[in-house]
This record gives C-alpha cells, sequence and structure tokens, in this order.
C-alpha cells in the first residue's frame, strides 16, 4: 500500500499572512485534497523574539477566510524542543555530529582567514576529530552534524529539477545550540519526518535549505520526503513582490472587499496554470492540479487581473 499523501504549511508567525504565503498554502492544500491525503499546520515559532499569538490568530484567521482548511491542530514547533534536542543527541551517540567548542572569536578569525585565501567563510570542521578532554573549561558546546566532506547532494525537486549542490559548499553546521535550543534547519528536519510528511511544498527561497536538511536526514537514515520549490512571485516591474508593490497581506484584500474565491482563483494562476482557463473553482483545480505542472520561472503579481476575477468565480 502506497504512504497516503501528507503535506504541511508551515508559516513562521512574524506578522499577517502574506501573499505568498497564502499561495504556498493552496498547493500544499490542494495536492492534499488531490492525492486523498491530509495538509498540516506547523506554526515555526521557536523565534521566540519576532513569534507573536497576534501573528498566529491572523495566520489561522486568512487561512480560513481562504478556505484552507488544515487537518488536526496547528503544532507548535517551539513546543517540541525537547524532541529536537533529542535528536541531535542521538546524532551525536550515532558519530553523526560532534560537539564544537570554538568561540566567536575562533570563528571569526576562521572565516576571515578563509576569505583572505578566495575560500568560502566555510567552519573548517577543527572539531570533528578533536578529543573532546582538550575541550576548554566553562564552555557551553554546540553540536555540529557532519556534513559530506565530497561528493554532491542533489535535491530532486518535481519544479526544479535536480539541483546539485557540491559538498565543499556545505559545512558542518550547527543543528543544536549551546544553550540547548534547535536550529531551524534542524527543527524543520525533525518535525517533517515525526509529523509523517511526505511532500514538502515549499518558495523556492528554501532550496539552499532542502540540501543542508537532506544531509540531517541522511545521518538519521530517514527518508526524503518529495519536494517542490516553488519560484517566488514578482510585481509587475520583475521585482521580488514587496510593499512598495502595493498590499501584501491576505487581510488587505478581504477588507478591500474582495471575495475568497477570487483571491484562490488569483493565487492558483500565479505559479500554475491549466491551459487559458482564467477561471475554475477549488474543486476543478483539484481535478487538473499536479506538482509537475507548477511554473518553474516567477510569476508576476498583476492587480488588474486580480481585480477582473473579483465576482466573477
Ligand atoms: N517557516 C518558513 C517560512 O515561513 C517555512 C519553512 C518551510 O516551509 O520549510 O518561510
Amino acid at each position: 500500500m502506497n504512504t497516503p499523501v501528507v503535506t504541511r504549511f508551515a508559516p513562521s508567525p512574524t506578522g499577517f499572512l502574506h501573499i505568498g504565503g497564502a499561495r504556498t498554502a493552496l498547493f500544499n492544500y490542494v495536492f492534499a485534497r488531490k492525492m486523498g491525503g491530509k495538509m498540516l499546520l506547523r506554526i515555526e515559532d521557536t523565534d521566540r523574539e519576532r513569534s507573536t499569538d497576534a501573528a498566529v490568530a491572523a495566520i489561522l484567521d486568512g487561512m480560513s477566510w481562504l478556505g484552507l482548511e488544515w487537518d488536526g491542530e496547528p503544532i507548535s514547533q517551539f513546543q517540541r524542543a525537547d524532541r529536537h534536542a533529542a535528536v541531535a543527541h542521538e546524532m551525536l551517540a550515532n558519530g553523526k555530529a560532534y560537539k564544537c567548542y570554538c568561540s566567536p572569536q575562533e570563528l571569526t578569525e576562521m572565516r576571515e582567514k578563509a576569505r583572505a585565501e578566495g575560500r568560502p567563510p566555510r567552519y573548517d570542521g577543527r572539531w570533528r576529530d578533536r578529543d573532546p578532554s582538550e575541550a576548554p573549561e566553562g564552555v557551553d558546546p554546540v553540536i555540529r552534524v557532519k556534513a559530506p566532506e565530497s561528493g554532491e547532494i542533489v535535491v530532486k525537486d518535481h519544479v526544479q529539477g535536480d539541483v546539485v549542490f557540491r559538498a565543499e559548499n556545505l559545512d558542518d553546521f550547527i543543528i543544536l545550540r549551546s544553550d540547548g535550543t534547535p536550529t531551524y534547519m534542524h527543527a524543520v528536519v525533525v518535525d517533517d519526518h515525526d509529523m509523517g510528511v511526505t511532500h514538502i511544498i515549499r518558495g523556492d527561497d528554501h532550496l539552499t535549505n532542502a540540501a543542508r536538511q537532506i544531509v540531517i536526514y541522511r545521518a538519521m537514515g530517514w527518508d526524503v520526503p518529495e519536494m517542490a520549490h516553488i519560484p517566488l512571485i514578482h510585481g509587475p516591474d520583475g521585482a521580488k513582490l514587496s510593499k512598495r508593490h502595493g498590499a501584501m497581506g491576505v487581510e488587505a484584500y478581504r477588507q478591500m472587499g474582495y471575495l475568497p474565491e477570487a483571491l484562490r482563483n488569483y493565487l492558483a494562476r500565479l505559479g500554475w496554470a491549466h491551459g487559458d482557463d482564467e477561471i475554475f473553482s477549488t474543486d476543478q483545480m483539484v481535478e487538473w492540479f499536479s506538482l509537475e505542472a507548477l511554473n518553474k520561472g516567477a510569476s508576476r503579481f498583476d492587480f488588474v487581473k486580480l481585480d477582473n476575477l473579483n465576482g466573477h468565480c
């Protein structure tokens, strides 16, 4: 029997539900429905300084208004910190990770030396094979994963094709900070694995993270989920969509009187097409959708097109 499809939308609650985030949520929702699977919602609230309850409420509210129901209860990433730490320690015990006692000053010197020698400013793995008895006293170590020293990491992506990263560009990055909290890179992998996520659909600004995340999957012997990294949305001038192009939040469109069907339809068209069809229902989208049909180039946000859809869906 095939594993049931599980997708997830994983917003960081640092502000309102952004147009780009809503589009990511929509594709996750539609794909899960098409495959008879589930879409889970994970709130990536590990950054305690920037995460707010108001942002969580705004995201849930915006998704509900757009009709993008998630399955089960939203999962808080922050609440799972013990599990993230436990996995890091498991990697340590299995020799897939190690403690690094470098001081901030040592790291700065390492980077400067690399730059001066024309190498990428990467961590040089100096604590990989060092005897822990050499550890300086009173220093809380970080835990770093052992990244491959040679060869390639290939992200097999449904949208981008095979994206190749050379091992020398990936260093032994930190998975657990010296205060015991997980890095974003590590938390995402542990959560996606534990949640049974089979397909990761997200913005292509996460593509280089995907290569690092694969290092963690391999270290744990876990299956790497299928991936689809979607190109970001650009404004009509071709620059990355930003405030100067107009309203960025789903809530702003709601307040301007746009109907959820129109915005949903428009978001779908920003990155996916079914022939020349301009207007379709969510059921039709579910019927016609495929990851391979997602656009490979950036889409341009066009307010006139959105206006034209309002009231016609
Ligand atoms: N929390 C990340 C973001 O809001 C998404 C992480 C992911 O999808 O893996 O950009």
